[in-house]
Parts: C-alpha cells; structure tokens; sequence
C-alpha cells in the first residue's frame, strides 16, 4: 500500500508547466488579417518564412500547418520511401518517429546519452544497415544535438539529417543558431513551444531541391512554376505531379508568428533565468539531479526536467508526482519512450532495446518553465518541490 498523505496546496490557482504568451500586439495582429485580403496564402506566409529563416541563418523556410506535418513534409523531400529506416530517439514526442510511417519508412530507435539525454552519436552508427536513408535527431528539451558528429555520421553514410527542433528555437550549436546546420530543421509552433502560431510548423533548409519539394508537398504536389510544368495550357493551368497534402499554415497563423518573433529573444531570456534559479535551489540536493548541460550547444530551455536519485527516497516517482500536483504545480513527465506506445508495441516494437532512455523514463519529472511565469511562480515550484522531496527523503 502507498502511503497516502495530504499536501496543501502551495498556492491557489494550478500553475501549468507550460503555456503562451500573448499580448495586445499579438492580438491587433490578428485583427488586421482579418480585416484583409487573404485568411490564408497570402502575403503573412512569405513574410514569416522569410523572417524565421533570417532569424536562424538559412536560406530558405517552408511554413506548414503544425509541426508533425512539417516533419511530414521533410521525410518526404529526403525520399523515405516504403521500408527505408529511419534512425531516431525514443526519448521524444511521437510525431519524431510517426512521420516516417506516414511515408512507409520503418523507425529505427537508438538509445540516448546518460547525460545530455539527447540521442548518442555511437548508438546512431550501431543501428546503421543498408536501408537507413536518414536520422531525426530531436533536440530535446532545448540543448542541441552533438551536430557535428551527427552530420559527419551522414555524410560517410550518404543520410539527410532531418532535425526535430521544435524544443530549440533560439539555441546555437558552436556560435550557430540551430536551424542553420541539418539538411532540413522542424520548428513548432504549438502554444507550449517558444512562440506560437496556435498550431504550426516550419521547416529551415539551405538546400534548394528540399526547399522545392516542401513547397509542393504542402499543397497537394501542385506546382504552377513553368519551368516544372510537363505541357502549358494557359495562364490558369497547373499540374498536381505526386500527392501531396493540404498542410498549409493560414495567414491568421502566419501574422500572429511574425508578431510573436519580435518577443522571441525575450521569452528565451527569461527561460534562461528561471533555469538558473532552479538550478541554483536544486544543486546542494542530492535526491535531485538537475539537468546536465553540454558546453558545445547553448539550450533555449523548453523544458526543464529534474531526474530523482530514487535510490535516497523513500517515495516513488508516482508519489513525488502526485504530491506536486496536489500542490497546485503542473508538472509533466517528457517523455514515454515512444516504443511503448501500444501502437509501435504492435509493430513489433520491445521494451528493453533502449535501456538509457527506458531507466531514464522512471526517474524524471518536468517543473514548470515558460516566459508567462513570474519570478514569485519560479519559487513557488521549489519551495513545493523541496517540501515534498523533505518528506520522502531517506
Ligand atoms: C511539439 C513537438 C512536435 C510536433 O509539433 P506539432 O506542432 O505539435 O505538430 C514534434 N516533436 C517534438 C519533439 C515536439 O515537442
């Protein structure tokens, strides 16, 4: 039997681990497409592709209507077809491995590092075979990849990175922003994400032939470009050559995105602060590890996870959990490894062939972390932290 045991709550109103931000600005942005022309491909895409692409330093960026469609989109332009094999982290959102079932592909998981919990350039080259055609690794929680063991990985075996950054708008990899560097890099924009559009996706590339191909995926496999068309009927003709999806993003997504970016560096700040003062109150407790930080990639902290030394408890994580929540503080668990998800269990999918991130899963916990928070919420979560971890402290 668990012991069941009553924590007041710290404060009165339940404080989500993460949520947006949205002000006046954002709002009048809104309005004004409204008001306009176009709901949707218009002149706001182009001009939220162009500035998110700038903001990273790539060359081109293709808008889609969430993010999963976007790694859609990207598994398509790397041309993952029926049976080839994918390599990618369990310890992430499903839409990091579904996308390449959507495309009859074939997920291929490899384990990640004890440290960084990010995916471990060793165990990627041990899954290679003569059918992997690509890797998704996902910058989890923010901290970027080890990206250029993993480009170098590539490039020997002839495989287009697709990296899933929907965690690491604004991080940098060795003085360059994340979304420069893969062949192709998947941003969200999803209300707990960094900015948000409601729903939407981009994806930065510097290659040209992905940029072409994620622009006539997203609309149906349509193009109008003459110089693509196979006949020429008239000013009104276009030709639908692959099937494609309708996976645009609207204009009244695409105005609040560009609004939402000129705040982009300020909500990071404010992560960056609220991580520090985390860490600083979690640092002397041993029950607790605090997120392990690699000096090669600077993270723009989506999330922030502690990892429970269960060892020096006397309460499992169940426990912990449930007394934080009965504190009033939204916390989470990122993530069930994909693989055990009853859905992959049935493809044939075993516990056990990522044990890093398997043991991992059982000990972690995420505290609330987003710019809308104030300084008073940031302690609030620590002081209801340290009072449950006091409790159940050996
Ligand atoms: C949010 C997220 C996605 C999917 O993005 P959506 O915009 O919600 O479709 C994919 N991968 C990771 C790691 C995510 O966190």
């Amino acid at each position: 039997m668990e012991k069941q045991i009553n924590f007041k709550p710290i404060r009165e109103s339940y404080l989500p681990y993460g949520r947006q931000w949205i002000d006046d600005e954002d709002i009048n942005a809104v309005v004004e497409v409204l008001k306009g022309d176009y709901l949707t491909t218009g002149p706001y895409i182009s001009k939220f592709e162009q500035e998110i692409a700038q903001y990273v330093g790539a060359k081109y960026a293709v808008a889609f209507s969430n993010g999963t469609a976007a790694l859609h989109g990207a598994c398509y332009a790397a041309g993952i077809e029926e049976g080839d094999e994918v390599i990618t982290t369990p310890m992430t959102f499903a839409a990091s491995a579904n996308c390449v079932l959507y495309q009859g592909g074939v997920p291929v998981f490899a384990d990640i590092n004890e440290k960084t919990y990010n995916i471990d350039p060793n165990e990627i080259e041990r899954k290679i075979t003569n059918k992997t055609k690509a890797i998704i690794p996902v910058d989890f929680t923010g901290q970027p990849v080890h990206l250029e063991r993993i480009m170098e990985i590539a490039q020997k075996h002839n495989l287009v990175v697709i990296e899933d950054a929907a965690h690491a708008l604004a991080a940098s990899y060795k003085g360059r922003k994340i979304g420069s560097i893969s062949d192709m890099t998947m941003f969200s924009f999803h209300p707990v994400k960094h900015i948000t559009s409601g729903e939407g996706g981009i994806i930065t590339t510097n290659n040209k032939e992905f940029y072409e191909k994620l622009l006539q995926f997203r609309s149906h496999g349509i193009t109008r470009e003459k110089d693509q068309l196979m006949e020429y009927h008239g000013p009104w003709y276009y030709e639908m050559q692959f099937l494609g999806y309708n996976y645009r993003m609207t204009d009244i997504q695409a105005a609040l995105g560009i609004s939402q970016l000129k705040k982009l560096d300020k909500f990071v700040q404010l992560r960056r602060k609220y991580v520090q003062i985390y860490n600083g109150a979690f640092e002397e407790m041993d029950e607790i590890n605090t997120p392990h930080q690699h000096h090669d990639g600077e993270s723009s902290w989506h999330l922030y996870i502690i990892r429970l030394n269960l060892d020096k408890l006397t309460g499992s994580r169940k426990e912990i959990f449930e007394a934080l929540q009965q504190q009033n503080i939204g916390v989470n668990v990122h993530y069930i490894p994909v693989h055990f998800q009853p859905y992959y269990r049935q493809l044939g999918y075993k516990k056990g062939i990522c044990p890093i991130a398997e043991k991992l899963y059982e000990e972690i916990i995420t505290l609330p972390l987003f710019p809308a928070m104030s300084e008073e919420d940031v302690y609030d979560v620590i002081q209801a932290v340290k009072r449950t971890i006091n409790y159940y402290k050996k």
